[in-house]
């Protein structure tokens, strides 16, 4: 059965998309069949991944709100392997118009339950910088979420709301949701700080935080702007070696 992996922090700018997007990237070069979700308005992940967010005939817009079946918002990349469900930035829209929609919070989850056993092994949502309803949905959707933390001072700063966020959604609507883990992005290793705000981080969530760790590296900030993942951009860079670990630690648990 397809697995699906909600990639969620509310903190903006702490590397969601980043890892969205060269995870789904690595665990497509070991063969899998992967699936990226962009459920973020700003449609970083569609436009990472070379795709025009502007001249899309349906989107995870029209999946939420108009019923387009999945098949039909499925689109190829030019990664063997790896399909989007791409985002226009009418998404941000869709936070309002679900309100009114009955079983609001599991569009998501039902628009999925189509192609999660069929067509993909591993499906990431790459969610908005909000713990909004586009959120929610990606939470009872999920099996698990993973978690990027920024490695900075201020680190920890939001997490408590974010795991009692994912607690609420385990005692109702998603029973089976699990802590896939919490990794640390933009680590620098010649700062000490990096260091302590690792050991805090790891005195809060023990073993969910992953042994591999995203290094703070100009090429994957770079490879965006191509339209590339960090594996066509620069294979032999840090930032590849540890998005191909993290997909090798995340694929052994
Ligand atoms: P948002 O909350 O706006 O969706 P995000 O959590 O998805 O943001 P990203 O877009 O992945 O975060 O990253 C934020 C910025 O930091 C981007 O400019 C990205 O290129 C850069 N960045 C992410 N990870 C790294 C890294 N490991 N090294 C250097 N730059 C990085
Ligand atoms: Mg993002």
């Amino acid at each position: 059965m397809g697995k699906i992996i909600a990639v969620l922090n509310q903190k903006g700018g702490v590397g969601k998309t980043t890892t969205t997007i060269n995870l789904a990237a690595a665990l497509a070069k070991q063969g899998k069949s992967v699936l990226v979700v962009d459920l973020d308005p700003q449609a970083n992940a569609t436009s990472g991944l070379s795709i025009d967010k502007n001249s899309l005939q349906a989107s995870t817009y029209t999946l939420l709100t108009a019923d387009t079946p999945v098949e039909n918002v499925i689109i190829d990349t030019h990664i063997e392997g790896l399909r989007l469900l791409p985002a226009a930035p009418d998404l941000a829209a869709a936070e309002q118009e679900l309100v009114s929609v009955m079983a609001r919070e599991s569009v998501l989850k039902q628009a999925l339950s189509g192609i999660r056993d069929t067509l993909c092994d591993i499906i990431i949502i790459d969610c908005p910088p909000s713990l909004g309803l586009l959120s929610i949905n990606a939470l009872v959707a999920a099996d698990s979420v993973l978690i990027p933390v920024q490695t900075e001072f201020y680190a920890l700063e939001g997490l408590g709301l974010l795991v009692q966020t994912v607690q609420r959604v385990q005692a109702g609507l998603n029973p089976g949701l699990q802590l896939e883990g919490v990794v640390m992005t933009m680590v620098d290793s010649r700062n000490a700080l990096s260091g302590q705000v690792i050991e805090e981080v790891k005195k809060h969530f023990g073993d969910y935080l992953f042994k591999t760790t995203i290094p703070r590296n100009v090429r994957l900030a770079e490879s965006p702007s191509f339209g590339k993942t960090i594996f066509e951009h620069d294979k032999w860079s840090k930032g590849a070696k540890a998005y191909k670990n993290l997909a090798k630690e995340l694929s052994v648990r």
